[in-house]
């Protein structure tokens, strides 16, 4: 299920977030925008499913296309072109 793969995707990036004190945390920044963005798509995809929307409707990003040719094309493929890009820049989570 694609909200899942982004929640997936969100934490894998979250667990580079390191504790630096007892109330500081450094995440790298790559990290950080992996994290934030998949954040972001996982809240516009729930409001596109609670809205009703299907495949076939226009995607919530507002380009002129379907769901299904767009965010929703190629999720998996994307996702792990992202996270091994992640790992090759910032190792694996500490
Ligand atoms: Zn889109």
């Amino acid at each position: 299920m694609t909200y899942i793969l982004l929640a997936e995707t969100e934490s894998r990036a979250l667990a580079y977030n390191t504790q630096l004190n007892g109330t500081e945390y450094a995440i790298p920044e790559t990290a950080f925008i992996v994290a934030d963005s998949y954040r972001k798509m996982k809240g516009e995809l729930l409001e596109f499913i609670r809205a009703g929307g299907q495949p076939h409707y226009a995607c919530f990003c507002g380009l002129p296309t379907t769901y299904k040719s767009c965010h929703g094309s190629q999720l998996r493929e994307n996702i792990n072109s992202i996270t091994s890009k992640l790992q090759r820049l910032s190792g694996n989570p500490g």
